[in-house]
């Protein structure tokens, strides 16, 4: 690390160990180095689980399942609420350790931990209203009552995009429902998960409700999936790893939620501000470098309004400061690993010679670090397979549309249905295309998804379940149903 890098990092790296039944263990016989997107040289070390580590954390998820479950909801929510105390008093701590390993702005790592932080306190209020009810009987002194109750050890694998947050919402969605958990975490990005299990131990959860693992991911997913004592998988990830992993639960009978990739359409129409909505666009599209699975992908802009919308968007994408996470004024980092430089090139170059034109970008930047410009294609990029595939990147193609029924044809024909956003002015397009666009997300003249109190989930390839919302403890909760006479006969 170069004296200057030092200076920008007083303080050191997060320590990686795994984490079971409230012990932290670093001595691990493997490993694997974990490396700074930015500069490409190494700045941690992180151990991998042996198969004994793997029992080790199902026996203990198992063991504290038993004390956990009967814990009440109020106890839950008190140490839920002091986790996200916790929170947000290492939240700095935590992002600058995010901006190192995952890439990010530091403006945007500190808002994805104080974010992370609302989803921790909301989960902790809502965990003491998982009611169950009283169905009326045909007979006066019959009691039939309905009770949702934990549904055991589950375990859990989150993505290197936002670490930290998609980690606290299986995390608080899990423990709030009175689960218990096995989580592997993104071994590209692993110091923010790292952080989370300390602060939830901080807090008090009791050993073994949370325990952390790392390995490689799938000897660990098929390990851990196929083990007697899990009932519940949950995955947010790419589509092709999702499948996988849902026919792996299948195959035991585990219950699973698929937070899978997605590629958002989105839908300007002519009457919309057209310079402010460009604008507010690559603003999104940018945002984590354009590695967020609601990020607007597709882009479907009415033909009157198509050229002044591609200037607009293109100068915009284009004066974006690309640079090192937490330099001042930095707005869009590196990619998290060299996979998603090439992939970018690989869309690029394929769209070229598909006949789209490059409006800006294209490139890699800087001769070290996985720095990639933002990239406008536009013109005849129909035939591209980034019109098919999820660019996961800092990418963006435009395409001219002349009908509604055509959009909505074309947003609608891949197989994903993650999230899709539509700029009108008029309330006969923004209800019509809202109801008919497949999506399981859908954002009407602004970017409202991933709230902690709304749901946020996939149809179709971009897989099941919802997390936030009321809907959030659903996959984690078997329903029962127990009938009872007011005496023996
Ligand atoms: P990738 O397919 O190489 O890896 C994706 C992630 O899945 C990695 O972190 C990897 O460690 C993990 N993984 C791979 N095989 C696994 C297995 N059998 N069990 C458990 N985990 C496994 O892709 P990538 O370049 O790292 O990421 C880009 C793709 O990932 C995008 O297409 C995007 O859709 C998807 N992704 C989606 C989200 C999301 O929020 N839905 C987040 C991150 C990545």
């Amino acid at each position: 690390m170069s004296t200057s890098e030092r200076v920008r990092h007083p303080s050191p790296y997060e320590t990686l160990a795994l984490f079971i039944d409230g012990q932290w263990k670093t001595d691990a016989r493997e490993g694997e180095e974990v490396f700074d997107p930015a500069t490409e040289h190494a700045i941690g070390w992180l151990p991998h689980a042996d198969d004994a580590d793997v029992s080790a954390a199902l026996a203990a998820a198992q063991r504290a399942f038993a004390q956990w479950r009967d814990t009440s909801a109020y106890e839950r929510s008190r140490v839920l609420r002091r986790f996200g105390e916790r929170v947000l008093e290492t939240a700095a701590d935590i992002a600058v350790n995010v901006v190192r390993d995952q890439g990010k702005p530091l403006d945007e790592a500190l808002a994805e931990v104080r974010f992370a932080a609302d989803h921790i306190f909301w989960h902790a209020e809502e965990c003491r209203r998982i009611y169950g009810r009283e169905i009326p009987s045909r007979d006066v002194r019959v009691q039939q009552r309905v009770v949702r109750e934990p549904v055991g050890v589950c375990v859990a694998f989150t993505p290197w995009n936002f670490p930290f947050s998609q980690a606290v919402r299986k995390v608080c969605a899990a423990l709030g429902a009175g689960c218990t958990l096995v989580l592997k975490g993104p071994e590209e990005a692993p110091s923010a998960v790292v952080a989370l299990a300390r602060a939830l131990q901080e807090a008090g959860l009791p050993d073994g409700c949370l325990n952390l693992l790392w390995g490689r991911p799938p000897v660990l997913s098929a390990r851990l999936i196929a083990d007697d004592v899990v009932r519940k998988v949950s995955f947010t990830g790419s589509v092709d790893v999702g499948k996988q992993l849902a026919a792996l639960a299948g195959r035991h009978m585990k219950r699973s939620t698929m937070e899978l990739g997605g590629h958002a359409p989105v839908l300007v129409f002519a009457d919309a501000d057209i310079d402010a909505c460009a604008r507010a666009l690559a603003v999104q599209k940018l945002r984590n470098a354009g590695q967020v699975c609601i990020s607007p992908t597709r882009f479907y802009v009415e033909r009157p309004a198509y050229v002044r919308f591609v200037d607009v968007f293109t100068e915009a994408m284009r004066s974006t400061r690309v640079g090192v996470g937490d330099e001042f004024g930095v707005q869009m980092g590196p990619l998290c690993h060299a996979r998603r430089v090439h992939a970018m090139q690989s869309l690029v170059d394929d769209a070229l010679a598909q006949g789209a034109t490059l409006a800006t970008g294209g490139t890699r930047l800087r001769e070290r670090g996985h720095f990639y410009a933002p990239t406008v294609l536009c013109g005849d990029v129909s035939r591209a397979r980034v019109m098919r595939e999820e660019p996961f990147g800092p990418l963006a193609a435009v395409v001219p549309f002349d009908s509604v029924d055509g959009v909505i044809e074309a947003a609608n024909a891949l197989p994903f249905g993650l999230a899709s956003y539509v700029f009108t002015r008029s309330a006969a397009h923004a209800q019509h295309t809202a109801r008919r666009l497949k999506a399981g997300m859908v954002s009407v003249n602004h970017f409202g998804l991933a709230l902690p109190e709304t749901p946020f989930g996939g149809l179709h390839d971009s897989g099941y379940g919802s997390e936030g919302g009321s809907e959030t403890f659903d996959g984690y909760l078997a329903t029962r149903f127990i009938t009872q006479f007011e005496s023996l006969p």
